[in-house]
């Protein structure tokens, strides 16, 4: 029986990627892993394995009775609903510790580094096991994406070495300009339907006894939501509805101008005002320096809760 490797629901490039980066180490190991996915993929991620030539992990949302590995995640909320019936062998993540236990003693990689894939190539160091061409250059993109090319707060010099030494083994040079590219495939919202918009990079998280939606786009020029922001408002309140949240959000990030805007939706919007001392306008604000969801949102709205 195959072992399961897969990250979070809603899957970036990072759990994507990750599926197969950790999914492969773990096959020279002599295991036998398969990477699989929870969810569609995103354009970028889609543009990442087009360029190396990825495969796509197989969608696989129900794991009971199966042994897995998870990566980019440790919340209940964003695993498949039966994971409590699977054996989780061990985590890689680097985000908060999340909600999941295990019955059984585990393999753990968490640290605070800028990405999952970062900890995969520790992993891949600390094993000795080679990192082929086109998984490095995957494992590569993944971190770009999500320290936003160093750019967030959440990047450290871990990272950044990481991508030096993974842009060496993929044959690239200018990694930084295939980032840029990167975020232009990302940048392009035109077409795409609210809901695919507000759920493209979407996160649930459990913040006292209330359930907060925060989803995320990162463009290089919000211009390209001066038309959209209604009927994403739209959407979001319908989401908010659905899904039984308290507060949902979506910030519209500007990795050139280095900030977010945010559109909120709350039961109490008070509560998003406090933690960030700021004031809302038409259910909207503008963060300064806000790039990183879980280094300059959560953790200042939780406590409100
Ligand atoms: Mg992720
Ligand atoms: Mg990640
Ligand atoms: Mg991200």
């Amino acid at each position: 029986m195959s072992t399961y490797v897969f990250g979070h629901t809603n899957p970036d490039s990072d759990s994507i990627v990750g599926a197969i980066s950790l999914s492969y180490l773990k096959n020279q190991l002599g295991e036998d892993t398969i990477p699989t996915r929870q969810g569609k993929i995103s354009p970028e991620t889609e543009f990442i394995l087009n360029k190396f030539g990825g495969t796509l992990p197989e969608l696989k949302t129900s794991v009971a009775g199966k042994n897995v590995y998870i990566i980019d995640f440790s919340d209940k909320a964003q695993a498949p609903e039966d994971i409590e019936q699977a054996t989780i062998l061990g985590i890689v993540d680097h985000h908060k510790l999340g909600d999941l236990t295990t019955s059984t003693p585990l393999e753990c990689w968490i640290r605070p580094n800028g990405c999952s894939n970062t900890i995969v190539k520790e992993m891949y160091d600390s094993y000795d096991v080679k990192i082929p061409k086109d998984i490095a250059g995957m494992m590569l993109c993944a971190i770009l994406s999500d320290t936003v090319i160093f750019k967030s707060p959440t990047c450290t010099k871990v990272d950044t070495k990481a991508c030096k030494e993974l842009a060496k083994i993929a044959g690239i040079e200018d990694y930084k300009a295939l980032g840029m590219e990167m975020c232009i495939v990302k940048s392009a919202v035109q077409g795409a339907s609210p809901r695919e918009l507000n759920t493209r990079d979407y996160k649930e998280f459990l913040m006292g006894r209330e359930k907060v939606g925060v989803g995320q786009l990162e463009v290089v020029d919000l211009s390209v939501f001066d038309d959209m922001k209604d009927s994403l408002f739209a959407d979001l309140k319908i989401m908010k509805e659905e899904n039984g949240l308290h507060t949902i959000m979506l910030l519209l990030t500007d990795i050139m101008k280095e900030g977010s805007q945010v559109l909120l939706l709350s039961d109490d919007a008070s509560k998003f005002e406090m933690a960030f001392d700021s004031k809302l306008e038409d259910n909207q604000v503008w963060l300064a320096g806000v790039l990183s969801r879980k280094k300059q949102i959560i953790p200042f709205l939780q406590p409100q809760f």
